[in-house]
């Protein structure tokens, strides 16, 4: 009320609160760290290549190596031409990768650099040494998300390096969204399971998970080949996991090279990973093993075991859309029940595909694109939840309305599980059906505590 009548409440359209969401360039960042001895480079400013390192280092806890062009107020005046070559002789002649891919900051979009002019002016003076590639993206932070980022960047990859002899080799493409070097490790063993030979393009495995052997390597021995990637333009088809993060690679590897893209979502859950082992038996003609079935058979019985705890269970879920979308399927697949479904990065298709797999189970879910967590914690105020599912920024929402969390997507900043053991495939279905009961169970242990002291007080 003001000044006795009711004031009225627009809804916000500019302003965001603890965005779900971060800066496209961390997205191009870690796509360019699936490239073996790729070096990643920020066109633009230091802060910003500081803080995407250590944003990335702060997830999977391991050092993130990248270079900056380390504009100053001349550049941002000039343009970055100067940095930018000055940058590379100094990566090729230091570092010594095989590959640099540079992605752009919001300082060099709004300037208007033209990036590939001036790799075209490197590759004409010999400041890139012959035998090694330079590529790009943009991604400009002022609009889409991180995995806008990534997805520019494993697109441009393509379209740089992809090429089509002719011939056809056979193996498959798999471009897997954002998932955590668990997952692409996941989804190899089960290519490898399934006996389907697959190029995968990015891999973090091995490069952002590696052992302590006591040495730093500053280019581990995982990541794709560009040999690989050059030949992924042969391939009998491509599986792309993930509308957001993988679709628009596959397409433009279609467009380029005239390779099939298969369009799956994220292997996240019961139904979504059966579509995957499914696409893997027709693509790989090969037949799915007793070892897989088992597998399912085992993430089957535990759902069923445990199906008590999880019916009709009110759930708020925020993070990035791919993961998202395959998750509600899993908690729809759980009996539970979606209440809120939000993301910070946006697009359209996320609306319309949740809504599409809620209409009969939960057609009241809130569903929004391209919001915060702030509106999440207002709807959950509104009307509570049982649970929360979101990365580490959730657990203060949690905290505040005392409801049980799980951790899932990017950034998980104050838990490590995440960068060894998968959310994809039977055996992720499995994990987080352990970490949603234990979540629950956990608070109702608290519940009752607080009963039984307040019965002997
Ligand atoms: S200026 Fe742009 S690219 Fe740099 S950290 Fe901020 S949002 Fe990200």
């Amino acid at each position: 009320m003001l000044n006795g009548t009711t004031a009225e409440i627009k809804p916000r359209t500019a302003l965001r609160i603890n965005p779900a969401k971060t800066c496209q360039p961390i997205g191009a960042m870690y796509a360019a760290l699936g490239i073996h001895r790729c070096m990643p480079h920020s066109h633009g400013s230091q802060g910003c290549c500081a803080y995407h390192r250590s944003h990335l280092t702060r997830h999977y806890k391991d050092p993130v190596m990248a270079t900056t062009s380390s504009f100053t107020e001349g550049s941002s005046v000039f343009g970055g031409l100067s940095n930018l070559t000055q940058a590379l002789k100094n990566i090729f002649t230091i570092y010594q990768p095989d590959i640099v891919a540079v992605h752009t900051t919001c300082l060099s979009e709004v300037i208007g650099d033209d990036i590939p002019m001036m790799i075209k002016k490197a590759t004409e003076d010999n400041t890139i040494p012959a035998g090694k590639h330079v590529i790009h993206t943009n991604t400009p932070s002022f609009v889409g998300s991180h995995v806008t980022g990534y997805s520019n960047m494993v697109r441009s990859i393509i379209k740089y390096l992809a090429q089509s002899s002719g011939g056809t080799r056979d193996q498959l493409n798999v471009i897997p969204g954002f998932v955590d070097p668990a997952d692409m490790r996941e989804i190899k063993r089960l290519c490898a399971m399934m006996g389907v030979n697959i190029v995968m393009l990015p891999d973090t495995s091995g490069v952002l998970d590696t052992p302590q052997d006591g040495h730093y390597q500053m280019y581990p021995k995982g990541g794709t080949t560009i040999e690989q990637i050059k030949g992924m333009g042969d391939s009998i088809a491509t599986l792309a996991l993930g509308h957001f993060g993988a679709h628009p690679a596959a397409a433009e590897l279609e467009a380029k090279c005239n390779v099939p893209a298969g369009f799956l979502e994220l292997p996240i859950g019961l139904t979504c990973t059966d579509k995957f082992i499914d696409a893997l038996r027709q693509y790989g003609s090969t037949d799915v093993p007793e070892s897989i079935e088992e597998e399912r058979g085992r993430l089957v019985d535990l759902m069923s075991d445990l199906h008590q705890y999880f019916y009709r269970k009110r759930v708020a879920i925020a993070g990035d859309p791919d993961h998202l979308i395959s998750m509600v399927q899993f908690l729809v697949e759980l009996d539970m029940q979606p209440a809120y479904v939000i993301t910070g990065t946006p697009g359209q298709h996320f609306e319309r595909r949740i809504k599409d797999l809620l209409k009969e189970h939960a057609p009241n879910a809130v569903v929004k694109q391209n919001t915060d967590l702030f509106e999440l914690h207002q709807l959950m105020k509104q009307e509570p939840v049982d649970l929360l599912i979101a990365n580490t920024y959730g657990k203060y929402i949690a905290r505040a309305e005392n409801v049980p969390f799980v951790r899932l997507g990017f950034p998980i900043l104050d838990r490590t599980g995440h960068r060894l053991f998968p959310a994809v495939g039977y055996t992720g279905a499995m994990r987080y059906i352990e970490k949603i009961n234990d979540a629950l169970l956990d608070q109702k242990d608290r519940e009752c505590e607080e009963e039984w002291f307040e019965l002997v007080q």
